[in-house]
């Protein structure tokens, strides 16, 4: 089969599989799984794809065809310019969680501890030490399958193992069985928690619904259980005058600055995405606490 001949066809195997933009699909996949990006699959279309490569391409088509999700099927994905290994078992990472790394690197100084809560393939805590200096990061999961990967990434993305610690518990709990928690707290406490509707799930594409890991997204009734307990812990994890930033549905904007106004936080604000959705809530522990909610 020659290339051109391997692009329509995996083009029509994935328009018919119910993928809508298939010819992106398919240029993506060629280009990491096959070595041929767009440029070499038209200057080599006639030519024949070879046999060993033609295979591997063949096995991953069957996947995408199933509907696995193309980061899994290609096992890496780009994420604040850095390329993370996905796969089954952790979360993809998605554009829309760039925009709070990109919030907490505006407060972030050298040698800040950062606390990331529920870091699955560890790309925002690793993200945030790439792009600083001298910052101390733990990242905290209940899976153990979603450690192994940030791991890898940890190992593969940092110059500085030394700086970096994953722990294994649920929330905040992980610290204690880790015996990571810094003196005094964290600088910072970042998360992407799961937070959509348990009953919204079942409405997502399948890539999300059937391969996705459940307990990676579903945050109960109102999606709101894991950022409930994070909130009502962090208190007991954050330096005084250290911030929590959370990602959030587009819809949890007052719902979350509300719960952590609650909790005794100051200065909260919801922070729109580059597609103008609320997506991000965060808010600061006062140095004098106690002063703001009696206000
Ligand atoms: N943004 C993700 C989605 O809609 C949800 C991620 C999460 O729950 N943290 O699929």
């Amino acid at each position: 089969m020659t290339y051109g001949e391997l692009k329509n066809l995996a083009e029509d195997r994935l328009t018919l599989a119910g993928i809508a933009d298939a010819g992106s699909d398919v240029r993506i996949m060629l280009t990491d799984l096959a070595g041929a990006g767009p440029a070499f699959v038209a200057a080599h279309a006639e030519d024949e794809v070879p046999a060993e490569t033609l295979e591997r391409f063949m096995a991953a088509l069957d996947r995408r065809v199933r509907r696995e999700p193309l980061q899994y099927v290609c096992g890496s994905w780009n994420f604040m310019g850095l390329d993370f290994t996905v796969r089954t078992g952790v979360l993809i990472p998605r554009q829309d969680t760039e925009i709070l790394v990109e919030e907490v690197l505006r407060v972030l100084h050298d040698g800040m501890r950062i606390l990331d809560v529920c870091t699955g393939s560890g790309c925002i805590l690793i993200s945030l030490l790439r792009y600083s200096n001298d910052c101390i990061g733990t990242g905290c999961d209940a899976s153990p399958k979603a450690l192994a990967v940030a791991r890898e990434n940890a190992a593969a993305l940092l110059d500085d193992m030394t700086h970096v610690m994953f722990c294994e518990g649920d929330l905040y709990g992980a610290l204690e069985a880790g015996g990571e928690a810094p003196d005094g707290g964290f600088d910072v406490i970042v998360s992407n928690p799961p937070y959509v509707p348990s009953e919204v799930i079942d409405t997502l594409e399948p890539e999300v619904r059937d391969h996705e890991p459940r307990m990676a997204l579903d945050g109960g009734r109102d999606g709101l259980d894991l950022i409930r307990r994070i909130i009502d812990g962090a208190g007991d994890h954050l330096i005084k005058g250290g911030a929590l930033y959370l990602e959030i549905g587009f819809d949890q904007g007052a719902a979350v600055s509300g719960l952590m106004k609650a909790a005794g936080f100051a200065e909260v604000e919801v922070i729109r995405d580059y597609a103008g959705l609320d997506r991000v809530v965060r808010g600061t522990r006062p140095i004098l606490e106690g002063s703001i909610s009696a206000g």
